[in-house]
């Protein structure tokens, strides 16, 4: 029955339109990584991102020049194919958010560079603009190198400080690659998130706010970065009549299948951030009365995240039931579902994780048939990047001890975010 079903942090939601599109392109024989879907899926992206909503009220404008965008096998690849446009190469470095997915930093890698993990500031979460700055100013003088791009991201769909990221970017001649797969709709100042920076990165994957079951997309600030990013993700094809090959490419392109489900989803992407947005304000509305505990909202009237996941922070003296029992077992599956997770821990614990009350929170949601989730832990605290240069000022940390994902999305209703709301006042004694 509905009413049991688990409620899931983020699941995919179609719209009904995918078929159509799908079944075109088998009846067409387009079941490769290029064809109608892809062209049209990447217009329809288009015309979404270069939509301005205008701050004065009137009927908002269009971005000058318009933004072409390169639909890809998934948001990783944009991240990988944004850092190659941009020319980072081995034995360069790259300032990336510390406050991220993995997703964010590890294509910097496979570049054979560096990267530089700058903290948050409290508001958004995101980038310190301050931060930032220092890290370039230390970098240079450590290094006699500036870092090659910059790496902002929308951490659950909030808003970088873009103006002040921009400010500090431009001053040192540094392309910003804006990390949007969690932010794909969300706004600064009425302007879509991955169109300040050079290039902006969308994720299609299961679990984000439209899916293509997997899949990304890189923004480009005109037709010649276009070409170019078209390019690497083709192989790096030279144009003769047998393969010639003058760089490295890569093998990145959407499916045509995946860009039919792409195509289908765009008919319900407003739906899916108005949605999101409806739900954070059911758990601003129904949580605004426990003492310690707080949900993060836009900071600000210059922020209009997509709330694709709705966090909230525990203070650490708010007792939750059970609090004392945490962290006693390792844990042998994969926590709420999470794919792939084939490497079993080794220990219960680690040097830095959440609160016992966070994660009593979670296991007593659990228990309830609701999935949360920790905040990601920063990647400066990761074991894999233990070595590299951070700039830190503990507010990451901080927020990883302290801070839950709670589920939103077009599966959470009413019934959902009331089943929610009383799992987490049950908890909390
Ligand atoms: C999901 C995600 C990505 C990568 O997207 P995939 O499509 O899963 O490869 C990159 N950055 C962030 C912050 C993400 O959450």
């Amino acid at each position: 029955m509905a009413e049991n079903k688990r409620i899931l942090l983020c699941l995919a939601h179609m719209s009904g339109n995918e078929m159509a599109f799908i079944e075109e392109a088998f009846r067409d024989n387009w079941v490769v990584p290029l064809g109608p879907n892809v062209n049209g899926f990447e217009k329809d992206l288009e015309n979404f991102v270069n939509h301005l909503e205008s701050a004065s009220g009137e009927n908002g404008g269009e971005l000058e020049p318009p933004r072409r965008v390169v639909a890809l096998s998934a948001g990783t690849a944009a991240v990988h194919l944004g850092l190659v446009a941009c020319g980072v190469k081995p034995g360069d470095e790259v300032i990336v958010q510390s406050f991220t997915f993995c997703a964010s930093a590890h294509p910097v890698t496979y570049c054979g560079a560096t990267p530089v993990f700058v903290d948050s500031e409290p508001e958004s979460w995101n980038m310190d603009p301050v931060l930032l700055e220092k890290a370039i100013l230390d970098r240079k003088e450590k290094t006699g190198k500036y870092p090659k791009a910059i790496i902002p991201v929308a951490l659950y769909g909030m808003p970088y400080q873009i103006d002040r990221i921009m400010e500090i970017a431009d001053r040192y001649g540094i392309p910003v690659v804006e990390d949007a797969a969690e932010g794909f709709g969300s706004r600064f100042n009425g302007q879509v998130l991955g169109t300040f920076g050079r290039y902006g990165v969308l994720s299609f994957n299961g679990n984000k706010m439209i899916t293509t079951s997997g899949g990304g997309a890189l923004i480009c600030p005109d037709e010649e970065a276009w070409r170019k990013v078209m390019w690497y993700a083709t192989q790096a094809r030279e144009s003769y009549p047998y393969y010639q090959h003058e760089e490295i490419g890569y093998n990145y392109r959407m499916s045509n299948i995946c860009a039919g489900i792409g195509r289908g989803q765009m008919t319900v992407l407003d739906d899916h951030i108005r949605h999101h947005k409806w739900v954070q304000a059911q758990y601003e509305r129904l949580l605004a009365d426990i003492p310690g505990f707080t949900m993060h909202r836009n900071p600000g009237s210059e922020y209009d995240s997509n709330f694709w996941l709705c966090t909230a922070t525990l203070s650490p003296d708010l007792k939750v039931a059970g609090q004392e029992d945490v962290y006693k077992e390792v844990i042998t599956g994969a926590v709420g579902g999470a794919a792939g997770v084939i490497h079993a821990a080794s220990t219960a614990i680690t040097d830095c994780q959440p609160n016992a009350n966070v994660e009593a929170l979670r296991v007593a949601l659990d228990k309830e048939g609701v999935e949360a989730r920790p905040l990601w832990k920063p990647m400066h605290c990761q074991p894999v990047y233990r070595n590299n240069p951070a700039y830190v000022n503990g507010v990451s940390e901080e927020l990883f001890k302290i801070g839950i994902c709670l589920p939103a999305g077009p599966w959470v209703g009413e019934d959902e975010i009331a089943r929610v709301v009383s799992a987490i006042k049950k908890a909390i004694v």
